[in-house]
Parts: structure tokens; sequence; C-alpha cells
């Protein structure tokens, strides 16, 4: 910085130095040249006086008066010392020659002026001047030294009279004169004629420039010299000096105040980035650098404010994402415990502030999600979420816990009621039927309340709601329920049993008993229904119809239904042998039903134990047909070619058995227990057309729960070909069974 302003400074001071110099000989040149033309002019001026002086003298009537003898008094009155003062005149000759009649000289004692009698130097040299009657200048060199003179003839005013007299006055050009002359040319004058060589010039004018001047009239044949000293050096380094000092000066002063500016428009401004940038640093996200007009810092706080704003976006975005379902858009797990600590603070503050907390469970999306693809599923996920949204306040939060679980956390709820009408809003909402691809889905959730009291947490709350909605699962799907202590127990019940089920299915508590199932005409064994049994060792005996139950709340039942298929097969493979013809019946969760493993099992289960497919009947319960009937349609033709028949259980209790029946080709029907039992009630009109409609479509029909001899014949009456109860014969291991497969063998062989 310094060396770059040094530079220019020096760059500066060489280029005015130059042009200083340049512009100061110029004007000196001019100057000079100026001076030689006054010098010049000098002695014009001095010569024309002096002519002029002649002029009035000669021409004057009493000069001719006095030189004709008529003015006496003319030497004393006009002629004094005084006007030869005045005239600054050195010598005046009047007359002719050897005929003169004023000859006078000046002389100069203690400062007067006295004019005496022309002396002969004076003389000699003025007195040839008289011979020639005609107005002149000239110069007469009298005692070395150079006088001017002027010459004039006398006449009278009028220029009459003239008779060869004439005026010559003469003023001696020594130094003292010529100081006139050299002050105006600014050097040392010397005269001299132009014949003689010039005098030396004068000591120390080594360096001095000589001119010579042109003199005008009256100085023909003389010379004059201008010896001039060079004083053009010394003052222009002198000029170039204060050039210097100013150049300098100024310099100075560009360094102060580009360094003023610099400071003001730079480093001012640089440290209020600074101070900015902390405080951003510091947390004062809003805060940005000062832009206050378009030059490069400004640019530069734009772009960094643009890193900022692109930044804090970022951080919204990312701070956004840690709490939001990025499916939904809802508030995620995190985000909800949040929220429901808080509502918890403000219920713990204030005992008038009530907040309930809601689960939220779609009812069958794993179905959604196998039939129509997961993409189907996500859509209807995201719609879901959109309706809930829009049925809640703003100060309350819908967050989405993951899968087709949702949690609300309801503010300001008054009391149940209240709950219980924004859990109905809630439902009412998922119900609307879902379009894709042209169809309509119908989707349902079931909901789980809890409200909010002092001494719950988060934790508690959740698993509370989550309790609740288990019940309103097993209530049915598609309804509410409101957590108490009891339900608590009885969730926990259930776990324990799913558990210990899980661990009891591989070993001996879990068995297979087999039921008969009989030709009602003859009363021959033609099958078995499979049923699980298992015996806890602490909790004994475990009704199916219980652990069943709770099995099909999860992934277990597929499991429990390829177990049993396993055991059964083992148990019942020899039995065909001694019976050929006979079936089994086995039961299959709808879960089960839909696996994709169901198939392939089967046919490496027929295969393993060598078995044809019509030997194996899948009870597949009404209720549990769902909706997706051509998928079931695709599952029970593809038995169907295994040559495995589809028996629909528990038939009649569904809502659209008729319909149904139509589109899914079933092979079978079991009439439900509670039909036989309205039938032995007298009530027969279900039962009834159950097997009138069965006739008229040629399915097979096995009544169920037979109990006594009448409701068998009743059932046989009506046209109904097989029996299952206890009349034909109660579950029993399959020791048992197998004995009897050995008495039917044995009837049916003493038959033959
Ligand atoms: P289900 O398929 O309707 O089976 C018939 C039920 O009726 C059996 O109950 C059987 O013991 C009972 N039963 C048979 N005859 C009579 C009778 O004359 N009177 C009365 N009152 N009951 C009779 P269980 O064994 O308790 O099974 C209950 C349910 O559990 C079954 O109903 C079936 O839906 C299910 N289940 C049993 N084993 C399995 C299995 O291995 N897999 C699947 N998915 N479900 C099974
Ligand atoms: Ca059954
Ligand atoms: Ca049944």
């Amino acid at each position: 910085m310094g060396l770059v302003v040094a530079i220019g400074i020096a760059t500066s001071f060489v280029i005015s130095a130059v042009a200083v110099r340049r512009a100061v000989v110029e004007q000196q040149r001019r100057v000079a040249s100026e001076r030689v033309v006054a010098a010049e002019h000098w002695f014009g001026t001095t010569a024309e006086t002096l002519q002029g002086s002649v002029r009035d003298y000669a021409r004057w009537d009493d000069t001719w008066q006095f030189l004709h003898g008529e003015r006496p008094g003319y030497e004393s009155d006009s002629f004094t010392a005084e006007s030869w003062d005045n005239l600054d005149l050195d010598a005046v000759l009047v007359g002719r020659p050897g005929a003169l009649i004023l000859a006078g000289q000046r002389r100069v004692v203690g400062g007067a002026t006295q004019v005496v009698p022309a002396g002969p130097a004076v003389l000699g040299a003025m007195e040839p001047l008289l011979r020639e009657p005609t107005e002149r200048v000239g110069l007469v060199q009298i005692e070395g030294e150079p006088w001017l003179y002027a010459a004039e003839p006398v006449t009278r005013s009028d220029g009459t009279g003239g008779d060869a007299s004439v005026w010559v006055s003469a003023r001696r050009l020594d130094a003292a004169r010529l100081e006139g002359a050299e002050q105006l040319a600014g050097g040392a004058l010397s005269l001299f004629p132009t014949t003689s060589p010039p005098p030396p010039p004068g000591p120390g004018s080594g360096q001095a420039a000589v001119r010579s001047l042109a003199l005008g009239p009256g100085f023909e044949g003389w010379s004059a010299r201008l010896v001039r000293h060079e004083t053009a050096g010394p003052r222009v380094w002198s000029q170039l000096t204060l050039v210097a000092a100013n150049t300098a000066a100024l310099g100075l002063v560009v360094i102060i105040a580009a360094l003023l500016l610099l400071d003001k428009m730079v480093f001012a401004r640089l440290a209020r980035f600074g101070e900015q940038a902390a405080r951003i640093r510091g947390g004062a996200s809003d805060s940005r650098l000062t832009v206050a007009g378009t030059d490069e810092l400004d640019e530069l706080a734009s772009a960094v404010n643009g890193l900022l704003d692109a930044d804090a976006a970022s951080q919204t975005r990312l701070r956004y994402d840690a709490l939001h379902d990025p499916l939904t858009g809802l508030a995620n797990r995190a985000l909800l415990l949040d929220r429901l600590g808080a509502a918890l603070s403000r219920v713990r503050r204030s005992p008038d502030v009530r907040a309930a907390l809601l689960f939220i469970d779609l009812d069958r999306m794993k179905r959604i999600n196998d039939h129509l693809g997961h993409a189907v599923g996500d859509r209807f996920i995201a719609e879901v979420a959109r309706r809930l949204s829009l049925q809640v306040r703003g100060s309350d939060t819908v967050a989405r816990l993951g899968g087709d679980e949702f949690a609300v956390v309801l503010e300001d709820v008054a009391s149940f009621d209240v709950a219980v009408s924004r859990a109905r809003a809630l439902l009412a909402a998922v119900r609307v039927p879902l379009l894709e691809a042209g169809h309509s889905y119908d989707l349902t959730a079931s909901v789980g309340i809890t409200v909010l009291r002092p001494e719950s947490t988060e934790a508690d709350l959740l698993k509370e709601a989550d309790t609740a909605m288990y019940a309103a699962k097993q209530a049915g799907r598609d309804g509410w329920s409101i957590y108490d202590e009891a339900m608590h127990g009885r969730v926990t019940q259930r776990l324990a049993t799913e558990q210990a089920l899980r661990e009891a299915l591989k070993g001996p508590n879990f068995s297979v008993h087999f039921q008969p199932v009989v030709d009602m005409a003859s009363g021959a064994l033609l099958g078995f229904e499979a049923l699980s049994r298992w015996v806890d060792p602490v909790r004994g005996v475990i009704a199916p119809d219980e652990f069943i139950a709770v099995a099909e709340d999860g992934p277990l039942i597929a499991e429990l239904d390829a177990e049993v298929l396993e055991r059964a097969l083992a148990a019942f493979a020899p039995w065909v042998a001694r019976l050929p013809g006979l079936f089994l019946c086995l039961n299959h969760s709808a879960r089960r039903f839909e696996s994709p493993e169901l198939i392939p099992e089967i046919a490496s289960a027929l295969g393993r134990h060598g078995l044809p497919g019509s030997a194996l009947v899948l009870e597949v319960t009404e209720t549990q047909f769902g909706k997706s009937e051509d998928r079931w349609r695709d599952r029970i033709e593809t038995l169907a070619s295994l040559g495995v028949r589809v028996a629909l259980d528990d038939f009649g209790t569904g809502y659209s058995s008729l319909v149904r029946l139509r589109a899914v080709p079933v092979a079978m029907l079991k009439l439900d227990r509670t039909f036989v039992e309205d039938l032995v009630a007298g009530n027969e009109a279900v039962a009834v057309a159950i097997l009138q409609l069965a006739s008229a479509l040629s399915l097979p029909v096995i009544g169920e729960g037979v109990e006594s001899a009448s409701a068998a014949a009743r059932l046989a009456e009506l046209g109904c070909q097989y029996g299952q109860g206890w009349h034909f014969g109660r579950p029993v291991p399959a020791e048992e069974a197998g004995e009897l497969v050995e008495l039917a063998a044995a009837a049916r062989s003493a038959a033959s």
C-alpha cells in the first residue's frame, strides 16, 4: 500500500517536475526575449526623447531670436541648470562650425548641476556635428564613452529663417545611464562601436547568456551586448523542491484521506460485520449482515446473508423433519411425546384442564397393503392422515406413530362425552370410502381413548390408549373404547396367553383332537375335523375359542394353523389307507388363508404324507372372508386344482352369505351350530333356507353341533347330508380317532 502510494508520488513528482521545468524555462525564455525587446525599446525611446527636446529648442522662436541677438536673457531664463537636469543633457552646442553661439557642458559638483563651457573633448567630438544642418540622432565617442546626440537646424517655429545654424544636444550613455536599460534587460549592458572588439564580460559570467541587442535608428555603427546570468537552473530546482514538497504533502493528505475512507468504507464495516456474525453465531439466527448499498462489500454481505438464509432454511427443514412423519407430514412420535408432556404439565398445574389421548389403529390395513401394494397403502394412510387433521382443532396434535397407527392429543376436553364424540367424528372421517383406480375401498379404524391425569406419564398414557384401542378391535373394530383399569388386566392377560401359546405350540401341551364327520343317513364315518387343544400346566385346559382369538390378533394364528396341518396330516395319513375316501377338515384363519405360503405348504405337506388333495377340506369362517372376493376366488381355484376343497365354516352367521356363495366357488358349507340349536327349539326357518339354497347350488352341507338323535333326524329330513356333533362323537385325541377308523373300516368290510 505504502509502496504503491510512494511510487505514485514519485511518478507524479517526475512528471510535474518535467512539466514545471519546461514551463519555467519557456517562461524564462519568453521573459528574456521580452526584456531584450524592452531594453532595445529603451534605446529607441532614449533617442526619441533626446531628439524631441532638441526639436523643441531648435524650432522655438525664442531660440531663433537669441541666435540672432534679439534675446539677451535667453540663456539665463530658458536654459538653466534645472532645465539641463530635466532634459538630462550632458552637452549642448548651438551655432555653425567656427561660429559657436552656445557650447556648454554639465558638471555635477557635490550633487548639484553646474553648466560650464564645453571642454576640448566635447568640442572636438561635437563641433563637427554642426556642419550638417539636418535633423538626426547618432552616437559619438568622447573620452572612450558613447554619447548619444540629436541635431536639428534652428528655425523659427513656423520653419522659416533657417541659416545653417544647428542645435546639438548630447547625453553621455555611461554606466549609470545604462542602468535603466540594464534593469529592463535583467543583465549587464555594454555599448561599443561595432568596429572595435567587445569589452570582456564581467566576473562570474561563465554560465552567462550573451545577447546582442538590435538597436534602432541613431545607433548605426554601434553594438549593444547584454550579459545575463543564467538563474534558470537554481530557480527551477527550488521550484521543483516546492513541487516535491507539495506533492509529498498532497500525497500525505491523500493517504490520510484514503485511510479514513478505507476505514469508513471497509474496516469499520468489516468490524460491524464481525460483530453481527458473532451475534448470529451466538444464536440470533434472525439477524443478518447490514447491506447498505451495492458495492463489493455489500455484495459479499448479501452473499453471506444468502448462505445464512439457506442454512436457516435447512435447519428449519431438519428440525421439521426430526419432528414430523415424512409420509403424512403429521407430527411423529417425538413431537407427540413433547405435546403430550406439555398437555400433562398443564393438567398438573390446573385440575380444571382436561385433555385426552386417542390411539387410532386402522383395521385390516395389512390386507390393503397385501392386495393393492404398499404404494396404494401409503396413499390411503396419507389420505386418512389428511382427514384426521381436518377433524381436530388447531390446539390438538395429530401424530403418526408408524404403520397404520395414529395418535391424537385432544386439548380442552370437558368430559368423556366430548372425547367420545370427537373420536366418533374421527371414525366417521376414516369411514368415507377411498377411491383407487376406479374402485372404492372401505377403511375403518379402532380408537382407544384415555384421559390425562396428573399422576400419569406419557408412556402410561400411550399404553392405556393402546390398550383401549385393542379393546375396541376386540369389540369388532370400527369403534372406540375408553381405557379402564380392568381393561389393562385383560390386555395383560391376553399378552401373557399369547406368549404362553407361542411357547407351547411345538410341545406336548399343544395337541390336535379329531371330531368325526358322519353320513347323516347311514351314520358312517366320512372324515374328521381337526380341532386344536392346549393344556397349560398352570392354568389347565384353555378353550380354543380363547386362545384362537388371542392367536388371531397377530401372526401366531398362521403358525398355529401350519402346526395343526402338520400334526393332523401325520395322524391322518395312515387312516386313509385303512378307510379310503376319508377326509380331514382343517380350520384355517383368514390370515393363514391369505398367506402366500399356504399353497406351497399344503402341496408339500400332502406330498410328504402321500395324500391326495381330495383328502383335505379347508374350513374358513365366513365372517373372515372379507371383501376381496377376487383374491379368495383365486385361492380357492388354486386349491381346487390340487384337489383340495374349501368349506365355509359357521355358515349363516355372516351378513352377505348368499351373495358371497355365488361369487366364491366353495365346495361345502358348514351350518352353524346356532341354527341347529334353533332347529331343536323349533325355529327352523334359517336352517331350512340354508339347506334349500345349498341344494339349489348342489353344495353338500355339514350340520354342526348335532347333540341329539332328534336333531340329526330333523336335519336329515331337511336334506343335510353330513353331520358333526356330540351325538356322533366328541373331539378325541388321535389314538381314539384311530380306533374309530379301525371300527369303521371293519364295519365297511363287513358290509361289503
Ligand atoms: P368350529 O370350527 O365351529 O368348531 C366346532 C366347535 O364346535 C368346536 O369347538 C367343537 O368342539 C364344538 N362342537 C362340536 N360338536 C359340538 C356339539 O355337539 N355341541 C357343542 N356345544 N359344541 C360342539 P372347539 O373345539 O372349542 O373349537 C372352537 C373353535 O375354535 C372352532 O370352531 C374353530 O373355529 C376354532 N378352532 C379350533 N381349532 C382350530 C385350529 O386348529 N385352527 C383354527 N384356525 N381354528 C380352530
Ligand atoms: Ca370348524
Ligand atoms: Ca363351525
